[in-house]
């Protein structure tokens, strides 16, 4: 069967490697002039399914009603004349009840850590290197009331047999020595030795220039205009450089998806949500951290990717209004100043912005639409590099008639 992929971030390149595995003629089409150049470009690095989980939670609404008035905090909501905007905001507010959120959170860890052992096969497989590093994660806590509440994230671990330590400020400095030098004290933190790290553009060039060397076509530089249905399928989509036909079609178009869908009739409510990214080479090793630190603090992000250093986070609701503001990287700076002081010269860092497909619940949506051979990937929000090679196999697997692995329930919400 002749598959194409819509988009050739982690979601369409992972995709496109399960495809092409499972037998099938594969064709991936983007925009850019080469893959991963959206979200998943410049993200965080973690592969992190030990804190996968919705961001609508209970107290939630609350909090980013305060967040609103304080500049550094870590989500803002800029409200536009955006009917799609409103929409999203009232579905994710529904969301932050606790039964909800606990079955969210239950159905993307599910998926999160089926990913990680997706991604440790394809990398036994393939053998490809991307900066990466199976040397855990640690989450970082500065003050009483987020050490309880990593106090609580332990105890669900716990419960699902997931291997993790609850450490006191010494133990988080053991951990990643750099902390030592630290100008802000911390009480503490979760280790979640089983998380890894890795470059996820660089990850997908390697897998990208693996799959053409085995036949898969990428037509990068091409805009998809439209999908083209007739008598309740789709026929083709039609792009900048002409109409593409094919037997099935996999939507991976990151934070785009929505408008692409809408004329088909198809609403799928997955909102951009702008992060941002330094990326500077190492300039004091004694200072950088070895692996990763999730600072719960500044919800910032602090990861090694070999000799760079890559850090990120704010959480921008704003629509598609991609520029470099200055404001947006004050607090990621200022953060590193402050727990890495001198890892990385400032004004030399790579700045980056990048929208991530948030769903209101949580859960990205995949597999079969009401067109019969239009399949979604989509939807992964802030958990896109932990969650691609999982839900990428579950797609394939349905395309393929074969039933998936896991139970995806919460996932198919189409
Ligand atoms: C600041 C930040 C930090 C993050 N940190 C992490 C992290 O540590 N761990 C984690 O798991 N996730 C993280 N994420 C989330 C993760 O990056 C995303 O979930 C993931 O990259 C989404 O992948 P995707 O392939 O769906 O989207 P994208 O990477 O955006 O790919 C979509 C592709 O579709 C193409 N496209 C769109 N419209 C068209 C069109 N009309 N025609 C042709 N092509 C089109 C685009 O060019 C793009 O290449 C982070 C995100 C941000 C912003």
């Amino acid at each position: 069967m002749k598959v194409l992929v819509l988009g050739a971030g982690v979601v369409g390149v992972t995709s496109a490697w399960y495809l092409h595995k499972a037998g099938h003629e594969v064709v991936v089409v983007d925009q850019n002039s080469g893959p991963a150049q959206g979200a998943s470009f410049g993200n965080a690095g973690g592969v992190c399914p030990s804190f996968a989980g919705p961001w609508a939670a209970p107290g939630m609404p609350l909090k980013a009603l305060k967040w609103m008035f304080q500049a550094s905090a870590p989500l803002k909501i800029r409200p536009k004349l955006d009917p799609a905007q409103w929409s999203w905001l009232l579905q994710f507010v529904s969301n932050c009840r606790t039964d909800t959120f606990a079955e969210n959170k239950q159905t993307m860890q599910r998926v999160a850590h089926y990913s990680l052992a997706c991604l440790q096969s394809l990398r036994a497989e393939t053998g490809i290197q991307y900066a990466n590093q199976s040397a855990g994660i640690l989450q970082l806590f500065q003050t009483e009331e987020e050490f309880d509440y990593g106090a609580l994230c332990a105890d669900l671990l716990d419960a699902e047999g997931i291997p993790n330590r609850l450490v006191d400020a010494d133990e988080a400095g053991a951990i990643e020595p750099a902390l030592k030098n630290a100008r802000v004290p911390f009480k503490g933190g979760l280790h979640l030795s089983k998380d890894e790290t890795g470059d996820c553009h660089l990850f997908c060039k390697e897998l990208a220039a693996l799959l053409q060397e085995k036949g898969v076509a990428f037509h990068f530089d091409t805009e998809i205009r439209s999908i083209i249905s007739d008598s309740g399928q789709i026929d083709s989509v039609d792009t900048s450089s002409g109409r593409i036909e094919a037997d099935a079609f996999v939507v991976a178009l990151g934070a785009r998806v929505a408008g692409l869908l809408r004329p088909l009739g198809l609403r799928l409510p997955v909102y951009p949500v702008k992060g941002y990214s330094i990326t500077g080479t190492i300039q004091n090793v004694d200072n950088a951290p070895l692996s990763s630190v999730m600072d719960e603090h500044s919800k910032i992000m602090f990861t090694r990717l070999g000799d760079r250093l890559r850090v990120a986070g704010v959480a921008e609701i704003a629509g598609f209004d991609d520029s470099l503001r200055p404001s947006g990287f004050d607090n990621v700076l200022r953060r590193t100043e402050e727990l890495f002081p001198g890892a990385v010269i400032s004004a030399d860092c790579k700045r980056w912005t990048g929208f991530r497909p948030m769903t209101p619940d949580g859960p990205p949506r995949l597999g079969q639409t009401r067109y019969g051979n239009l399949f979604l990937n989509a939807g992964h929000g802030s958990n896109g590099w932990t969650q691609a090679c999982g839900t990428s196999k579950i797609v394939a697997d349905i395309i393929s008639g074969k039933k998936p692995e896991i139970d995806t329930r919460g996932l198919c919400k189409v």
